[in-house]
């Protein structure tokens, strides 16, 4: 028989592991499919009930999970070694990633907010496609998947991607696949793209959360397009800008870049109100 001091020992690891992972979730650094993973290996974690480690991912919550887990016929006790595959597969389903796509002219600043949102923030920042020129600094893969026009097009034309659009002179669009491989997996995923594509998006996936970041002002927006040193057209850029501001009231948030922390902060807050929003 085991003696006091080992039964403690084994209740602080339990506690512990338990504890590690509820803030993984948390904090959308670790997905449920990775804890299901884990869980085939390490016992402790097997051992865990899986309803309050899945309650804490955001966009799910408790009252959707035992909701779930009810309609499974399952004990709200259940532990996730004794999940069966069905029953893992509609767990996975409700803590799909949440779709994220932020739009807002070129120049307003959302490479610029995104990039500050992922040091607190847990996604995946998806790759578009494109027919334009590589700029200086540019990695193909990276930044962008750099197609040729015939390449483009056959991308459109074997539906490999989720929405595509023209802006200032070149075709931009989402990859399909990637996006729905993450969502699938539980994490949330960012679309960075302008207004036309944006308005596909919620065509084809309603769910998606729709966020417009504005300038403070159109002059700041030209400010900041030629202080990126880069951009070619910034005239047809400004032009194409006063159109896709008509389109606001499309969005489900706006967010003014006046500074990035606070524009970032906010944008933040929006993400953590999501659940609420998915639940209408
Ligand atoms: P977008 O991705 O919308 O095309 P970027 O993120 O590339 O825009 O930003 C355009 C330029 O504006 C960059 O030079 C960036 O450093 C600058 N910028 C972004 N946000 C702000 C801000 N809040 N205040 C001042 N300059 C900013
Ligand atoms: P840039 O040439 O400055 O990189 O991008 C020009 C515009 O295209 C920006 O507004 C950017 O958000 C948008 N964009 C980038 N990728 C995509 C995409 O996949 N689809 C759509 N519709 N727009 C995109």
């Amino acid at each position: 028989m085991a003696d006091r001091g080992e039964v403690l020992d084994h209740a602080a690891r339990f506690r512990d592991v338990r504890k590690r992972a509820r803030e993984a979730l948390r904090t959308r650094r670790m997905t449920l499919e990775e804890l299901f993973d884990q869980a085939s290996t390490d016992a402790t974690l097997g051992a865990s009930k899986v309803a309050s480690l899945m309650w804490v991912i955001p966009g799910v919550g408790k009252v959707k999970t035992l909701a779930c887990l009810q309609d499974l016929g399952v004990e709200e006790t259940v532990r996730i070694a004794d999940l069966s595959h069905n029953h893992r597969k509609a767990l996975l389903e409700l803590a799909r990633g949440r779709l994220i796509v932020v739009s807002g002219p070129s120049g307003v600043g959302k490479g610029t907010v995104i990039r500050e949102l992922a040091k607190h923030t847990s996604f995946h920042l998806s790759v578009s496609a494109t027919t334009r020129q590589m700029r200086p600094g540019e990695v193909d893969g990276r930044d962008y998947f750099f197609l040729s026009e015939t390449e483009f097009n056959e991308w459109i034309d074997e539906d490999r991607l989720l929405e595509w659009a023209e802006y200032a002179g070149n075709l931009y669009g989402t990859p399909r696949e990637a996006v729905e491989q993450h969502l699938r997996a539980g994490r949330d995923v960012v679309l960075e793209i302008e207004v036309q594509g944006a308005r596909q998006v919620k065509t084809a996936m309603p769910e998606a959360l729709l966020v417009f970041i504005l300038p403070p002002s159109i002059e700041e927006l030209e400010q900041r397009l030629k202080g990126r040193g880069d951009t070619t057209n910034v005239a047809e850029r400004l032009a194409t800008a006063r159109k896709e501001l008509e389109e606001v009231p499309f969005f489900d948030f706006t967010v003014v870049n006046d500074d990035v922390e606070r524009a970032a902060g906010e944008l933040r807050s929006i993400l953590r109100v999501l659940p609420k929003f998915r639940m209408q």
